[in-house]
C-alpha cells in the first residue's frame, strides 16, 4: 500500500467513450470520472478516444492537432492525425482522426443494428493505442482498457509488441458489460496484423470466428469488473455469457471494484439544471423540484402529494423495464402513485410504454429519447427510482438517485446488491428497497412496499433519504483500488507471480 501511494504512474486509458465527448451509457461516465480522480491523485493520466463526428462542436473547438501523422500498424499500415485536448487540470485526451471509421452520427449502430465494420473500427483504435507511445515519446507504465472495443490492446501487448518499448508495460482490462463481446469473422486476424497462432479456442477463437473480449481476458495482466457481486456472478453460466470457464481459469486475477460517480456533476446542491438546489438539511427544496416537474409533465394546478416513481434507462432486455411495463396498468389502478419514464432503445418496448402512458396521461408520463438535462431533473423530482435489471454490472443511476435523496427500488443483482441497503435491514442504515426475484409479483410488491412506507411512515422515508445522501459514492476508495491493480499488473508483467 505504501508503494501505491508513493509512486506516480503513467497511465494510458483506451476506451470508445468518455463523457462529455461521447457517451452511450455508464461506460462514458466511468472512464472520464475515474481518469479525473486518478489525475487528481497526481498520476500522469492520458485517454485515447476516436475523433467521432458527434463530439459537440463547442468541445472540438478546444482540441489542437499534433504535428505529423501517426502510423497505425495493422495488417496494412494506416496513417491518421491526432488531436489533443489539455484541460486546465485533469487528464490529457487524445483523439485519433480517421473519418472512414468515425465520421458517423452514432457511436456503434445505425437503424439496422451494430455497424458491420465495428471489429475493424475498434481493432484500429487498439492498434493506434499501441503505436501512440512511440509517436508521443511517452511510454506508459500501464494500459487501462475498457470493454471489448479496447480488448485487443492486451493481445497486441503480449504478442507482437512483447519486445520493444512496451516490454515492461502492464495491462488492466475492465469489463463494464459482458453482454457485448465483439465477435468478428476470422479474417479480422489478418486485418489486425495479429499472428494466426492466436486463433485457438483458449485464446481468440470462438464459434469459428474471433471474440475480442475473450482475447483481452486471456492476455490482460489483471482483470476487473465494476462491482464485487458481478465479479462473482460472471463465473457462473447464468451470468458468464459463455465466458464463465475462462473467468474461473483467471479467477485469481479478477477483481470487482464498485464504480464511483462524478460528485460535481451529480450534486443536488449545485446542479444548474434544477429549479431549486438542496442538500440533506433542506429537503423541502427537493419537493419544489417534484412540484415543478409534475406541473410541467402532468399539468397539476398545484402540488400533488402522490409519490413519484421514476425510471431512466436504455430500453433493452437487460434493464427489465418490460416487466415494469407489464404491471404498470395494474399498479396505477391499485395504488395512488405516479410514474415518469425516460428512455430509448428497443422499438417494441418504446411503443408499449408510449401506449400505456397514452391511456393514463394523469398517472404515467413517458419520454422517448435521450436527454441529460431531463435525467437530472427527474432524478431530483422523484421519490423513488425503479431499477428491475435482469443483471447489472454496477449501475450508476441508483447511485445518482441516492445522492439526490431519491430511494432506489432494485433487483438484488450485481452492483445494485452491492450499493443499496434494503429497508428490510432496518431503517437506521437503509437507503432503498431491494427485492430478490425478478418476477411481476415481486416487483409489484416492492413498489407497494415503497408506496405504503411513503404514506404510513414519512419519517422513515426522510431517514432513508438522508442515509443515501450521506453515503460516499466518490472515486476516493475505488481509484485507490485501481492503483493497487495497476501495481499488481505491472508486477505480473515483470514476471512476479
Ligand atoms: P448502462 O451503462 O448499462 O446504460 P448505467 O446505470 O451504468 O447503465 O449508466 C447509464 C447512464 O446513462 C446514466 O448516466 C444515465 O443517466 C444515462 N441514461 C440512460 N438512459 C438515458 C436517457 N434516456 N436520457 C438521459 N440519460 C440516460
Amino acid at each position: 500500500m505504501f508503494f501505491v501511494h508513493l509512486s506516480k504512474l503513467k497511465i494510458l486509458m483506451v476506451a470508445s467513450e468518455a463523457a462529455p465527448f461521447a457517451k452511450a451509457g455508464g461506460l462514458g461516465d466511468v472512464v472520464s470520472s475515474l481518469a479525473d480522480s486518478l489525475a487528481a491523485l497526481g498520476h500522469d493520466v492520458r485517454v485515447l478516444l476516436p475523433l467521432y463526428f458527434l463530439i459537440p462542436q463547442d468541445l472540438k473547438q478546444g482540441f489542437h492537432p499534433l504535428p505529423g501523422v501517426i502510423s497505425v500498424h495493422l495488417g496494412q499500415e494506416h496513417w491518421a492525425r491526432l488531436w489533443e485536448f489539455v484541460p486546465a487540470n485533469g487528464p490529457r485526451y487524445y483523439f485519433i482522426e480517421y473519418d472512414h471509421f468515425f465520421f458517423r452520427d452514432r457511436l456503434y449502430d445505425g437503424p439496422y443494428g451494430g455497424f458491420e465494420d465495428n471489429p475493424q473500427r475498434f481493432a484500429f483504435l487498439c492498434r493506434a493505442a499501441i503505436d501512440l507511445p512511440e509517436f508521443l515519446q511517452w511510454i506508459p507504465d500501464i494500459y487501462h482498457v475498457h470493454d471489448w472495443m479496447a480488448a485487443l490492446v492486451p493481445v497486441y501487448l503480449e504478442t507482437v509488441a512483447r519486445r520493444g518499448p512496451l516490454a515492461h508495460t502492464g495491462s488492466v482490462l475492465t469489463i463494464h458489460n459482458l453482454q457485448h463481446q465483439g465477435y468478428a469473422h476470422q479474417s479480422i486476424i489478418d486485418y489486425a496484423g495479429l499472428p494466426w497462432g492466436l486463433w485457438q479456442s483458449d485464446k481468440l477463437e470462438a464459434c469459428g470466428g474471433v471474440n475480442f473480449l475473450k482475447g483481452g481476458i486471456y492476455f490482460a495482466n489483471k482483470l476487473t469488473t465494476v462491482s464485487p457481486t458481478y465479479a462473482e456472478e460472471i463465473r457462473t453460466p447464468a451470468f458468464g455469457c459463455g465466458l464463465e470457464d475462462i473467468f474461473r481459469f483467471r479467477g485469481g486475477d479478477l477483481v470487482g471494484i464498485l464504480n464511483g460517480i462524478d460528485e460535481n456533476l451529480w450534486n443536488p446542491a449545485t446542479d444548474p439544471t434544477l429549479p431549486a438546489n438542496y442538500d440533506r438539511n433542506n429537503l423541502e427544496k427537493k419537493s419544489l423540484c417534484k412540484m415543478n416537474f409534475c406541473q410541467q409533465r402532468f399539468g397539476d394546478a398545484k402540488s400533488d402529494n402522490r409519490p413519484l416513481f421514476v425510471a431512466i434507462s436504455r430500453l433493452y432486455a437487460q434493464k427489465g423495464l418490460d416487466v415494469l411495463a407489464d404491471i404498470l396498468p395494474w399498479v396505477v389502478e391499485t395504488m395512488s402513485v405516479r410514474f415518469a419514464i425516460l428512455g430509448c432503445g428497443e422499438w417494441l418496448l418504446e411503443e408499449h410504454l408510449a401506449s400505456i402512458a397514452h391511456r393514463s396521461p394523469d398517472r404515467i408520463w413517458f419520454y422517448r429519447g435521450y436527454d441529460e438535462t431531463l435525467a437530472h431533473q427527474m432524478t431530483a423530482a422523484a421519490d423513488f427510482f425503479v431499477m428491475p435489471s435482469r443483471f447489472e454490472p454496477c449501475g450508476l443511476t441508483q447511485l445518482y438517485s441516492m445522492r439526490y435523496g431519491t430511494l432506489p427500488i432494485v433487483h438484488a443483482t450485481g452492483g445494485l446488491k452491492d450499493s443499496v441497503v434494503s429497508r428490510a435491514h432496518g431503517v437506521e442504515r437503509a437507503t432503498g428497497f431491494v427485492f430478490n426475484d425478478l418476477t411481476h409479483q415481486a416487483l409489484y410488491s416492492a413498489i407497494g412496499w415503497a408506496c405504503a412506507t411513503y404514506y404510513d411512515h414519512p419519517s422513515e422515508i426522510l431517514t432513508m433519504r438522508q442515509n443515501g445522501m450521506c453515503r460516499d459514492f466518490s472515486w476516493k476508495q475505488s481509484s485507490r483500488r485501481y492503483l493497487e491493480c495497476y501495481h499488481w499488473a505491472m508486477e505480473k508483467k515483470m514476471g512476479f507471480p
